[in-house]
């Protein structure tokens, strides 16, 4: 009875990583896991098995009790402030904005998920330039979600970039989420964010982050999520970048990678190959755990604790984009997209992966479109892509098809030549190393016991 299942093993520096098929793994001297080695919490040996930690940890894993998506990304206008040259909207300042009418049939198509929970996002380009629809579609959304006894929440991705304190008052009065972004310091943030007017927008973004922070210490709203979009521009910075973000009070740092959407598809001048974020990613790392350890500062990276979040856990942190199990974006017109960025594919001209339309869809339609059922079925790439199957981290990883699309124009994608497995395989065996070191590993576990979901 003592028998070893199926694992994978992947040498991580000079130690030999063991993943059992179940999400379990060791550290081991040897290449093949022994008895006399403690296996006992890995789920390795035939006789050691937890059946039931192991029918709940598959069940979670692979959305057994799923009711629909959660979060729902409204793209409120094409129409930016800013001309960043990365957008991956390909925004302007004209362009189409969404109408009431239309927002209105969104929340309505969002109440008819039974999902008890609804997470709302208003996104654009900058959905402030749009904010008459967002002023009036909070209390009708509230109003609904009261109605069909579901409890709602919402963010708003905006720039910051702008002088409107009746705006920002309005957020935090409304404790709504605020999400933006901050590359790093000014030299960095204008290398590729300046405003329409060719003017630097960095000076009124901080001035609006120490106001939404202040606004957090005393409990008002909840603290800002930032992103540092990584390019060409960061490398060497990483220190600055992450001072910059504990110099403002933020404890959650988020090193964003370039994606091949947009105007990032083709200014080749910005783009790091994968090797390249790597090393910016571990120094960064690397910066952000000498600052707890050294500084006794509680600071986080979200793309890692998400990935340690699923591996500690044994399934899928919610937070975690899955295609159309954790989320549906919206276009301008009331398209109705698996993810924000098929979204932005389709406003940018593409409809691939457009499933209908809220004027005339329910969520049940849309699921039985051809593009919904290979988005969800994606979601499980461990069964699906040859590649991923016999790759220690599928149980984890995901390869998104979007991705696949935008990269290498196939929905299957070749995982040989697609960046983001090089770059999501190089991640994943920076969170070993870490795992495997006793010291580090004590700061990052701590990261996800105490961040809240
Ligand atoms: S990246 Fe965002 S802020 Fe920048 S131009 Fe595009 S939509 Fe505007
Ligand atoms: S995308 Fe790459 S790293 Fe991720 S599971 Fe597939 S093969 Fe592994």
């Amino acid at each position: 009875m003592n028998k070893l299942p199926y694992y994978k093993s992947r040498k991580i520096k000079k130690h030999n990583l063991h993943i059992s098929e179940y999400g379990g793994f060791i550290f081991s001297k040897k290449n093949i896991p022994s008895k006399n080695e403690d296996f006992t919490e890995g789920h390795f040996f035939n006789d050691k098995l937890d059946i039931q930690a192991i029918a709940s940890s598959i069940a979670r894993r692979n959305n057994f009790n799923w009711k629909g998506p959660h979060t729902h990304i409204i793209s409120l206008t094409r129409r930016c402030v800013n001309a960043c040259s990365y957008c991956s909207t390909l925004c302007k300042s004209s362009g189409k904005d969404m109408s009431l009418h239309t927002a209105k049939k969104i929340i309505d198509f969002i109440m008819d998920i039974p999902q008890e929970e609804v997470f709302i996002e208003f996104t654009g380009g900058e959905p402030v330039l749009n904010f008459s629809v967002i002023s009036k579609i909070i209390p009708y959304a509230k109003e609904k979600a009261k109605l069909n006894g579901k409890r709602i929440f919402f963010s708003v991705v905006t720039s910051l970039s702008y002088e409107n304190s009746k705006i920002i008052d309005f957020f935090i009065k409304n404790k709504i989420n605020i999400c933006s972004s901050l590359d790093g310091p000014k030299d960095i943030h204008d290398a590729n964010r300046l405003l329409i007017s060719g003017k630097s927008g960095f000076d009124f973004t901080v001035k609006n982050i120490k106001k939404i922070q202040a606004a957090a210490k005393m409990g008002k709203t909840s603290s800002l999520n930032l992103i540092s979009t990584v390019t060409s521009s960061s490398i060497g910075n990483e220190k600055r970048i992450v001072d910059i973000y504990l110099g403002l009070g933020i404890e959650r740092v988020q090193l964003g990678m370039l994606e091949p959407l947009g105007k990032a598809k083709y200014k080749k001048e910005l783009d790091i190959s994968p090797k390249e974020y790597l090393n910016f990613y571990r120094k960064a790392i690397e910066y952000i755990l000498e600052i707890n350890v050294k500084r006794g500062i509680f600071l986080y990276e979200k793309g890692m604790y998400l990935i340690l979040y699923d591996i500690l856990n044994g399934f899928s942190n919610p937070k975690r984009s899955l295609d159309i199990y954790h989320r549906l974006a919206y276009s301008v017109d009331g398209g109705i997209y698996p993810s924000d960025e098929s979204r932005i594919i389709g406003e940018n001209g593409d409809e691939t992966f457009l499933m209908g339309n809220v004027k005339k869809d329910n969520f049940r339609n849309i699921l039985s479109s051809q593009i919904a059922s290979f988005s969800m079925a994606y979601n499980l790439n461990c069964f699906l892509s040859p590649l991923c199957a016999r790759c220690p981290y599928c149980l984890w990883c995901r390869a998104p098809v979007w991705h696949n699309y935008a990269y290498g124009n196939s929905l299957w994608g070749n995982m040989v030549s697609s960046p983001k497995c090089q770059m999501m395989k190089g991640i994943f065996d920076l969170a070993f190393e870490i795992l495997a070191d006793r010291k580090k590993s004590k700061i990052i576990r701590s990261w996800v016991e105490n961040v809240p979901l």
